[in-house]
């Protein structure tokens, strides 16, 4: 048996690569295990003559410091922020696309929202704050803006993030930010103007809204880390990977061999700690693997020539109240350069989803003809035969902020207590986004570093 004294990490997504990233920094020994063949987790960029596409994530937003000093440190040059067109976002009701609302003015001219609910927000600062802490974001908005504004604008947005249905979502864990304005300032919009107004330090402000990719597709970032990180340092297509204890140490089994560890790293999915994990499953710790992923299907739609409509923002998304086949589109082109040819088009096309899990059992050319009618009917591009189709099936896409996310924390914390050296990461806790992931990387290599 090797016996190595440093940290091995489970999984070469964004979180390990960014965990081992700042450990290599740090001259701290690693090794990354991952039963895939390449770095990168769902970040799988594609290219060919003519189109970069994604297969996983699309674009991140900005939205923690540690995601932009993750590009300062890798390589500024890197990063590549959409253009402000990407405010630009497209809802359908009633047979056509409406712009999201982005002020007041267009707030009250928009046919989204009922005008009950449009002169409503003006009393959203009195409406009573919420006593459930485990409210459904349904029911959260529903009591805060109206029904119309969850129809029409959040209920769009979560099959947009997570796949998801706000029936089900718990706003206090998939979207704390939203949760603790009304928490801590009894109102949206009061909070809102709080925090507008609260000093930001210079760290802050590397926080932003921007939607962000990387120069060339999101592989190009993987590329970096695991350049940084150095091959050598991962063990890629990892068979009959576990990890078992041995006193206060780990050891890793894997490919037919034994090494000790003295910290391990989790950054898969929650559901498959006990794989990884055994010795979890036999001390009552099963709430920690209780984590719904919704199955989303990914289309990538590439043109050479686009004649639909103009392609002026971040993308479509369709109400489920509509009852359209399709999620949403994202325009994928219209926000990073290099995504197709000049004059063309390069779509993301999302289907499936909480409501519709089953759409991932189509064939191919069923979801070809989906997404043709879908194509044509919503953005008006009437000669479908684009140059590029390709589908990607994730059975397992995106975690659920649910009622079950508490008591999956406090197995967490209850696992890394019991078992000192053992650090619990992964998209089942601390956020889906990429930026969320990048945060969490590197806490996990800050809490080795302390
Ligand atoms: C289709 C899709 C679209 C998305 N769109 C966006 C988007 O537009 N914007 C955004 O910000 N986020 C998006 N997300 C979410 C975001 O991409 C993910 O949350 C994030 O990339 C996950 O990174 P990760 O490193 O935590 O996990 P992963 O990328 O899942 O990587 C975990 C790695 O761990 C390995 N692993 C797991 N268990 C074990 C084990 N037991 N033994 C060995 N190896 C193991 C896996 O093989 C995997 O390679 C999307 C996700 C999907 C699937």
């Amino acid at each position: 048996m090797g016996n190595e004294k440093y940290v091995a990490i489970v999984g070469a997504g964004i979180t390990g690569l960014t965990a081992a990233f700042y450990l290599k920094q740090n001259n701290i020994p690693f090794k990354i295990f991952d039963t895939s063949l390449k770095p990168g987790g769902v970040i799988q960029s594609k290219r060919n003559d003519d189109f970069v596409w994604e297969t996983g994530p699309s674009t991140g937003t900005l939205g923690k410091p540690e995601a932009m000093e993750l590009f300062e440190d890798l390589d500024l040059e890197l990063l590549e922020t959409a253009p402000s067109i990407a405010g630009n976002r497209y809802i359908w009701k009633g047979k056509k696309l409406h712009p999201l609302p982005s002020s007041p003015i267009s707030g009250l001219l928009t046919p989204l929202f009922s005008w009950k609910d449009k002169f409503g927000i003006l009393l959203e600062p009195f409406r009573a704050k919420g006593s459930d802490p485990e409210e459904t974001l349904a029911s959260f908005v529903k009591r805060r803006l109206g029904t119309s504004i969850l129809n029409y604008a959040v209920d769009p947005f979560v099959s947009g993030v997570y796949a998801g249905s706000p029936e089900t979502i718990i706003p206090k864990y998939a979207l704390p930010k939203l949760y603790a304005l009304e928490e801590n300032y009894g109102s949206f919009i009061r909070g809102s103007i709080h925090k507008m107004k609260e000093p930001k330090t210079e760290r802050d402000k590397k926080a932003t809204k921007k939607v962000f990719s990387a120069k060339g597709g999101l592989s190009r970032l993987i590329e970096k880390l695991t350049e940084k990180i150095g091959l050598e340092n991962m063990v890629l297509g990892v068979k009959d990977f576990c990890v078992s204890l041995n006193g206060n140490s780990f050891i890793v089994n894997a490919n037919g061999t034994s090494t000790e560890f003295s910290k391990v790293v989790f950054t898969g999915s929650a559901r498959r700690l006990p794989e990884a994990f055994p010795f979890l499953k036999e001390n009552g710790l099963d709430a920690a693997f209780n984590v719904s992923y919704t199955p989303v299907m990914e289309v990538a739609v590439g043109f050479k020539k686009w004649q639909g409509m103009p392609l002026d923002g971040f993308g479509a998304l369709m109400p489920s109240k509509e009852n359209r086949k399709i999620l949403g589109v994202l325009f994928l082109s219209s926000l990073f350069t290099g995504r197709a040819p000049e004059g063309g088009a390069m779509l993301s096309v999302f289907m499936g989803g909480i409501r519709h899990p089953e759409y991932l059992n189509f064939t191919d050319s069923e979801v070809y003809e989906i997404v043709k009618k879908e194509i044509q009917e919503t953005l008006g591009q009437k000669d479908f035969s684009p140059e590029l189709f390709e589908i990607t099936r994730h059975s397992m896409a995106i975690p659920q902020y649910d009622k079950n996310t508490p008591a999956r924390i406090a197995a967490f914390a209850k696992a890394e207590s019991m078992y000192p050296g053992l650090l619990l990461g992964g998209n089942g806790i601390g956020g889906i986004g990429m930026a969320d992931r990048i945060r969490q990387g590197k806490e996990l290599a800050l809490r080795i570093l302390s």
